[in-house]
């Protein structure tokens, strides 16, 4: 049972409409599935819509900001609770620990590399909690090739591909990550043979 999600999304709009659309879209279904949305904290970009759309339809919002993006990235003033920390690293480690699942909506490096955090230490079996992509007109598309020909060269496993959901539909996703079950798959498995 899913009863948080952590979303990572630009602290941007992008470029299409259909981004912030989805950001709407999204904190929307949340709201109306009681699922707490857990992110950011800020009020601009994707991240400031898809905050506002869970609220305007009485969801619950939890945002985690450093002190010294308190103001650039605007913090949002109006969420059911913003948790200041100290640094980038404590705010992803309470995003993390506030949190049932991940997902990422477009956004730009800071998406990536919060995901890609995510995604590394579930390899590591640092923690099972399932984690998606939320591949909006095809956003994801060329990430998710580049992945498969890691796959392809041995660089990652096939069973820690697996581990991704990529999702088009929001109303698919807390669906598609309730049903996950994620594997116990030993990263360093290949060293025993070599
Ligand atoms: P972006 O996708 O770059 O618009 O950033 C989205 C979110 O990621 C914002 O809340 C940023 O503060 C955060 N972010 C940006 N850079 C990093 C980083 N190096 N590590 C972790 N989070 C970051």
């Amino acid at each position: 049972m899913i009863g948080s999600i952590c979303v990572f999304c630009g602290s941007s709009v992008g470029s299409r409409p259909a981004f912030i659309g989805a950001a709407i879209a999204f904190g929307k279904v949340l709201a109306e599935q009681k699922i707490r949305l857990i992110y950011g904290g800020g009020r601009v970009g994707l991240m400031g819509a898809i905050a506002d759309a869970s609220l305007n339809n009485g969801g619950e919002v939890i945002g985690v900001i450093p002190q010294h993006l308190v103001d650039r990235e605007v913090a949002h003033q109006g969420l059911t609770e913003l948790r200041v920390v100290d640094s980038m690293h404590e705010r992803k480690a309470l995003m993390a620990e506030l949190s049932d699942a991940f997902v990422a909506m477009p956004g730009g490096l800071g998406t990536l590399e919060e995901f890609f955090e995510v995604w590394t230490w579930g390899q590591l079996g640092l923690h099972r909690k399932p984690y998606a992509l939320l591949n909006v007109n095809g956003f994801y598309d060329p990430l998710v090739q580049f992945i498969d020909q890691l796959v392809e060269q041995k660089f990652v496993k096939p069973e820690h591909r697996k581990m991704l959901i990529v999702e088009s539909d929001v109303a698919m996703l807390p669906v598609r990550l309730s049903g996950h079950h994620t594997p116990a798959v030993d990263k360093w498995i290949d060293r025993k043979t070599t």
